[in-house]
Parts: structure tokens; sequence; C-alpha cells
């Protein structure tokens, strides 16, 4: 734990913190260099706070992951991008002719270089490095994020749960604990709880911090954790304005560890709805806290209204965490595709994945006002995420338009997340599809105009059919000037102004 908390001052280094600790460390020990560098390495003389930030960083580094943006830094064959381990480190079959050449040396016209790549790697993967979210036309440097989050930032509960993954039983024993409801701080300090580690008069005599191991408050001769949080008579009379009659028997008897796993794991329901385990998270929390006031500020007693303190904390925070799941009445609604106002034209674009195989692909269609096919296009992406399929498939249809001079645009599509992600494509600095997504939006900007808009899937079904289709393809895209036959009816039912049923939530 300490060791993901450590990593964190590492990834603020990383990303440019600018406090003045981090303009200190960067002059006094890393001059010029990153802290993912693997020779910044002890050195005699430097601080054991520095020691610390570096065992973070040994930690860090396991986590990290390029980002491709331009491809004109990362190391085609020794960085990690496509997978954990470099490309080089492959031991199916690949062909490395220059071992320093960089990514971008193997793209061409703005897409990849497929020759190359099939001559330096198997099918397999080419199929996973082409559908990597890399920006061809980006602006973006590429970028070390931080793969175990979804947003590519750094969070010491991902460190954590990576430090953890697949070890001993004891250790997955407490991994409940991170999927909990409650507040971050409380993850943490429930972690430290766990592993022993807040510091009581009983821990403080442990490192030699101290020499009286007894309880400030009630002068018990041992202040363990337990005696904190439980035991002390402070803590008593908190617990029992809490607990019901039913509880409180076994409650006091248990031993340290089933006894917090026993509270937190409760499915309980105190009242009002309210989950004991929550009750129970945020009035340790408050003893804690409530103790170290009284320890290091010689406040007196807990705030006598501390029952009013705790159950109004729990309350709000039950408030503002619990969605409610209430059911919606649904009504069946006809969606119809159509066309754009005279002088624009309508780019429809989607994207497709085969669970069983990970396959994924794309489809783009432009039509004009009278919702004739102008030009569109299927791309085979090879292996990759659904999210990628349908970003990769907003790029390919943009490119098509720009490269069509069609300057007045109106895009749909029916991923809601790829819209939102476009929307924010200025904040998504760690993201790991902000190379893509930015390649996208600096194509929107080469348009005099262009909107982005969502729809339900029943208005996008000629696309549908054409990301589906190109399972059908060898790797890359294929343009289709005319529509192909195998469209079938769609395209003539989005003509006629044809509607397809769809059931939507109401109130
Ligand atoms: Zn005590």
């Amino acid at each position: 734990m300490n060791q993901a908390l450590l990593a964190k001052i590492g990834w603020r280094l990383h990303i440019k913190d600018e406090g003045l600790w981090a303009k200190i460390y960067k002059a006094k020990y890393l001059k010029g260099h990153s802290i993912l560098d693997d020779f910044v390495i002890f050195r005699q003389d430097c601080s054991s706070t520095w020691r610390g930030v570096l065992h973070g960083a040994a930690l860090l580094r396991k986590g990290m992951l390029w980002r491709i943006g331009d491809g004109g830094t990362v190391k085609f064959w020794k960085d990690n991008w496509v997978f954990d381990a470099p490309l080089n480190q492959n031991d199916s079959g690949v062909h490395i002719c220059d071992p320093d050449s960089v990514i971008s040396s193997f793209y061409r016209d703005g897409w990849w270089d497929m020759e190359k790549l099939r001559a330096a790697l198997p099918e397999e993967l080419v199929q996973r490095v082409i559908s990597c979210p890399v920006g061809f036309n980006s602006g973006i440097q590429d970028a070390q994020i931080w793969k175990f989050s979804s947003n590519g930032i750094f969070s010491v509960k991902s460190a954590y749960n990576m430090v953890f993954e697949g070890s001993t039983c004891s250790d997955v024993a407490w991994t409940f604990l991170w999927k909990l409801r409650i507040p971050p701080k409380l993850h943490i300090f429930f972690w430290l709880v766990f592993q022993g580690k807040i510091l009581s008069n009983e821990q403080r005599v442990r490192r030699q911090l101290s020499l009286d191991a007894s309880c400030g408050s009630c002068h018990w001769p041992m202040e363990s954790i337990l005696h904190i949080l439980r035991d002390c008579v402070k803590a008593k009379k908190v617990w029992n304005a809490l607990l019901n009659s039913s509880q409180s028997a076994r409650f006091f008897t248990m031993d340290f560890q089933p006894w917090l796993r026993v509270n937190l794991m409760s499915k309980i329901v105190w009242a009002d709805g309210i989950p004991w385990n929550l009750v129970f998270v945020f009035t340790c929390w408050y003893i804690w806290k409530w103790r170290n006031h009284y320890v290091f500020h010689g406040d007196e007693e807990l705030a006598f209204d501390s029952i009013q303190i705790i159950t109004a904390a729990v309350k709000e925070w039950f408030k503002t965490s619990n969605v409610s799941f209430t059911k919606c009445a649904k009504v069946e609604a006809w969606f119809a595709w159509e066309p754009p106002p005279a002088g624009v034209f309508k780019l429809n674009v989607d994207g497709s994945r085969k669970v069983a195989f990970g396959h994924i692909g794309a489809g783009g269609v432009l039509r004009d006002v009278s919702g004739d096919w102008c030009s569109g296009f299927a791309v085979n992406l090879g292996k990759g995420q659904i999210i990628e399929a349908e970003l990769w498939g907003l790029f390919f249809g943009l490119r098509m338009a720009v490269a069509k001079g069609f300057n007045n645009l109106i895009v749909e599509m029916d991923s809601a997340i790829a819209i939102q992600l476009v929307q924010q494509h200025d904040s998504l600095t760690w993201h790991p599809l902000a190379s893509l997504v930015s390649s996208c939006w600096q194509l929107m900007q080469q348009l005099e105009k262009c909107s982005l808009h969502h729809i339900f899937r029943e208005k996008n079904s000629v696309v549908d059919r054409l990301a589906a289709w190109s399972y059908n393809l060898d790797l890359g895209i294929c343009v289709f000037d005319e529509a192909p036959s195998w469209i079938g009816t769609s395209l003539v039912d989005d003509l006629l102004g044809v509607s397809r049923p769809r059931l939507i939530c109401v109130g």
C-alpha cells in the first residue's frame, strides 16, 4: 500500500506537477529526465523521501503503457504499446529489420503501411496493431499513461489492485473492500486498518516512536487499533447508541479481522434503507478522527452530538451516492432516418464487434438531401474493443468527407460514449483514446461546418449493415462509390422514410 501511495508522487512528477516540491525534486534529482526512466536510481546521498519516491516509481513503471499519437518517439519493437511486453519479446515469429525504428515509420498515407506490417508481424499481431487507437493526424505526441484505469490517470486504488491481482488468498481476502461504495478516503483508511498500519499507541511503541502504549482516554494498558475503534470506553458509547440489540451481543466479542469483515460485508439494513456497513464505516472513521483530535489537540470529549454527526454524514453520502434503479415504463416509439437539408451532407457511421473472437469493423455512408448515396465504406479493423470500432468508423467517415470536399456536414452515430469523448476532446489529456479522438476532432475542424449527433440505432441501419459486412474484407478499408447490392432494402427504406420500432423509457 505504501508503495502505491508513493507511486502517486511519481505520477505527479510524471504529469509535471507545478508544486514547489516537484520543482525541487526535478532540479535536484531528475535533471531533465523522466521519473519513468530506468536509470533514475538510488544515489548514496539522496534523501529518505526521495528513496521513497523511487520505490513508488518502480511500481509506477510496471503500470505504464504508451499511448501512441504521432508515433514519433515510441520504439515499434522495444516499447510497451500494443501489449504489456514489447513486440520484440513476442515469440510468434516476428521479423525485425531495424530494432530502433519508431512507430511512425510504419505509417503510410495517414494509416498503417500494411505491407510493412505484414512483413514484420504474423497476422494475429497485425490484427491487434491496426485497431490500436493511434493518432495518425492528431497532432498529439506519444505519452505514457496508466493502463489500470479507464481514463489513463493513476489512482492509488488501481495501483493497489495491480499489486494484489492474482496474489495469495490472504491478500485477495480484502479485495472486497474496494468494491464497497464508500468515499475513497475511507477505502484507504480501512485498507490501512486491515494491514494494522494506522498508528495506535501500541504501534508507536513497536516503532519506537513512543514508550507508552496505553490509551490516553481510558488508560487501558494497550491501545490497539481494535481498542481505539471498538473497545475504548468512548468508542463503546458511540457503538451502543448505534447498534440494535440483536447485533450488540457478538459485536464486542469478535476478534479484530473477523469483526471488520463481518461488519463491512454485512447485508443488514440499519434504518431508512441505509445499509449497516455504511454506518459502520463512517463510525470507525469518526471515532478515529476524534481520537486523533484528542491525542494531538487535547480536545476534551467526543463531540456531544457525535451520533448526530455520524448519521448526518452517512445519510448525506447515501443520498448522493445511491443511484436509484427505479424501473421506467416503456413504450414503443418509431424512428426513421431523415435526409439532411439542401446543401448539407449527412454522414452516418457505426462500429461493430464480434464478441466471440473480438474482431472489430466499421462502416459509414455519405448521403445528400434526396437520400442518395454519395459514397460509403466498410473497414476491417482486426481485433479490438467496440469503442475503438466506433471511433475508427467516425475517423474514416470524416476523412472521406474531407477528401470529397463535403464541407457542410451532419454526422450521426449511435454510440453516445464516442460522441461524449469527442465533445470532451480537450480534457482527455491521459485518456487511452485521446489520440484517436483528437484525430477525429482535427478532421471536423477541416470542414466549414460539422455537427455531431447521437441517434438510436434504428435510424442507423444502413451503416449497421456496412459495419457487419466489414468482416468479409481483408484488413483495411474498402470504399463504395455506389451502393453495394448486398446492402439490401435498408437503403431504400431510408429513402422512403420507413420507421423502425424501439422501446423507450418514459417518465
Ligand atoms: Zn481507551
